[in-house]
């Protein structure tokens, strides 16, 4: 029942955990690859959507530079087939007429930058051209064979892009038929190149090229890709193509541009090395009036790879806080629950000493209470045990005093005799006042011896402990009765200084008188047949106390007794018990006085009592 509780491990009742540390982990990573790939996708399609806008402002751009280029060129024809000097030269082809013609178209091409002007017969042969100066002059050539001759003839206008056979550069030809009074005249041609707004595409970092019906490329930023296709080329356009020479020998193979899933709705470059590897977005745009699509290739970088950089250090960064915070929160929560957990252990641990400790005391107030009722019996038993001493001690007195009481009675019984005797001779002679006197005093003699008889039966009692208002001087009185013969028998002077008030002390009459009776003996054996021997009991009273003195002139204590002052059976005597002192002072003690011994003249004995 007592163990020690301090002896066992401190009792911690730890809960399983709600959420283990590894499950965090797992989920703080697999949180982080998630919103990881959430940022880089967000951040890609928000760049993309970013550098599709950009590139839809920009085509546009592109075509209407494109458009502008062609539109000028376009008024051309339409200008020189009214032209009267053109028609003149065609209706009256002199040599000087053609050769100011020529020159104009000259100009003319130089002027609006494009790539020639020349003027056909009807049967397709140029009778003037703007290049009539160069090694390549169109001058004598006959393009009858050409679409846009045959088609200006019959429909009265064209475009038609094709290769030059003679210049070898590419161009858009737009033809208008001129009419005569009788019939059609001819057909003018002005050629555009395009090879300014292709040097002008290519200073934009964005590839760009045009397109034309069949998806064959036509103008391109990018050299390598012109008449390559974004879609095969069916065989039978192909052939003819070929035949008609309109691209030359190109093969037109499909470009090298390829669309990808990643980034999503991005296409990469395959040729030229410039450009490969790169992914962009393309877009693309009609241009009005021709028939063709401009394509732009927007390149993704440096936009994406720095928009989902971005957004995935953001994420990250995010994601760091939020669960720097989580596992801050959880651990904090976590050091709380230790730190209640503890708490509730330690009050439980408190409750149980408590407990242990309120067992414990219980039993000792038991085993106390035991002890209590033990000591209580004990003390019961030596009260009476006391009680016997104290009665056994006065026996021992009462052997002592009964000779001389004895004594003390026979005087008035002998002296009651002779009075009764002399009351009969006092009644013989009729002396009958006399006879009277002497019956009175017979009387008072029978009071004497009952009063003696009577103090000895009472001090032969058993007396009871009980503290009552006691008269000082009757106790030293009774005393004196009981030890008056004895003492003057031994001649001795009984000297009492009580003062002229009746002091009264709290005590037990009968143990009071025996204590007076054992000092009485004592000073009278100590005091033996020495010469004017005399005891002399004082008392005097302060507010509370009574203090009373008892010395002899005699010898005083002896060294032996000194010593063990106060010790059961210490002696001088022969038949004494040693006891008489021991009891004395148990006896003043019980009723809450002291008595002590000192040395004076001879032994003095001194007393305190309680005032009643
Ligand atoms: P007892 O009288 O039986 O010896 P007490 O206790 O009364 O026992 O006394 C113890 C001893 O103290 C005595 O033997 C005696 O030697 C000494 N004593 C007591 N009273 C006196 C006295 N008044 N004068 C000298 N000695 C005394």
């Amino acid at each position: 029942m007592t163990t020690d509780l301090r002896d066992r491990p401190f009792p911690v009742a730890r809960k399983a955990r709600p959420i283990s540390w590894l499950f965090l982990g797992v989920l703080a990573i697999a949180s982080l690859i998630a919103l990881d790939a959430l940022a880089r996708r967000g951040a890609e399609r928000w760049a993309l959507s970013q550098v599709r806008l950009n590139a839809e402002a920009a085509v546009g751009l592109r075509v209407a530079m494109l458009r502008s280029e062609i539109e000028k060129q376009r008024t051309l024809p339409l200008v020189l087939a009214e032209d009267p000097g053109v028609r003149a030269a065609l209706e009256r082809p002199e040599e000087a007429r053609l050769l100011s013609l020529d020159a104009r178209l000259e100009a003319l091409a130089e002027a609006t930058r494009a790539g020639a002007i020349y003027l056909l017969d009807t049967r397709g042969m140029t009778i003037a051209a703007s290049n009539y100066r160069s090694d390549e002059s169109f001058v004598g050539s006959d393009y009858s064979f050409r679409p846009y001759f045959q088609t200006a003839m019959t429909d009265g206008h064209t475009e038609h892009f094709a290769f030059g056979t003679v210049s070898l550069r590419p161009g858009l030809y737009m033809s208008r038929r001129l009419e005569g009074n009788t019939g059609p005249l001819g057909v003018i041609v002005v050629k555009a190149e395009f090879g300014q707004v292709q040097d002008e595409w290519r200073r934009f970092v964005e590839p760009t090229f045009a397109t034309d019906e069949r998806g064959i490329v036509l103008v391109s930023s990018e050299a390598a890709w012109r008449f390559r296709a974004t879609v095969p080329v069916p065989e039978h356009q192909r052939a003819e193509i070929r035949t008609s020479l309109q691209f030359g020998d190109a093969p037109l193979d499909i470009l090298p541009i390829r669309p990808v899933q990643v980034p999503p709705e991005t296409v990469v470059v395959d040729a030229p090395q410039a450009l490969a590897g790169q992914t962009f977005v393309e877009v693309e745009a009609p241009v009005p009036t021709t028939g063709w699509t401009l394509h732009m290739l927007a390149p993704t970088a440096p936009s994406l790879p720095l928009a989902t950089t971005a957004a995935r250090s953001l994420a990250l960064l995010f994601a760091v806080a939020g669960f720097g915070s989580l596992g801050f929160w959880l651990a904090r929560r976590r050091r709380l629950e230790e730190e209640r957990e503890q708490e509730a252990a330690a009050r439980r641990e408190l409750e149980a000493r408590v407990a242990e400790r309120t067992a414990e005391l219980s039993d000792a107030n038991d085993l106390l209470r035991g002890e209590m009722e033990e000591r209580q019996r004990t003390q019961a038993e030596v009260t009476e045990l006391q009680d016997e001493l104290v009665q056994a001690s006065k026996l021992t007195v009462l052997g002592q005093i009964a000779a001389s009481v004895a004594h003390e009675v026979n005087q008035p019984v002998a002296a009651i005799r002779t009075y009764a005797e002399n009351t009969k001779l006092f009644l013989d002679r009729g002396d009958q006042d006399a006879a009277r006197q002497n019956l009175a005093i017979i009387g008072n003699l029978t009071d004497r011896v009952g009063s003696i008889t009577g103090e000895l039966r009472a001090f032969a009692r058993k007396s009871p402990a009980e503290v009552s208002r006691v008269s000082l001087r009757a106790v030293i009185d009774g005393a004196g009765l009981l030890v008056g013969h004895r003492l003057r028998q031994q001649d001795i002077a009984l000297e009492e200084e009580l003062g002229a008030e009746d002091l009264t002390v709290l005590a037990a009459p009968v143990r009071l008188e025996q204590v007076f009776v054992n000092l009485l003996q004592n000073a009278a054996e100590a005091l033996g047949d020495r010469e004017g021997g005399r005891i002399r009991i004082a008392a005097r009273a302060d507010a509370e106390r009574v203090i009373i003195t008892v010395s002899d002139n005699g010898p005083g204590l002896p060294q032996e007794v000194r010593k063990a002052l106060f010790m059961p059976f210490v002696t001088t005597k022969s038949a004494g018990l040693g006891l008489g002192l021991v009891i004395s002072r148990d006896i003043i003690t019980e009723f809450g006085g002291t008595f002590s011994a000192d040395e004076g003249e001879g032994a003095i004995f001194t007393i305190t009592l309680p005032r009643a």
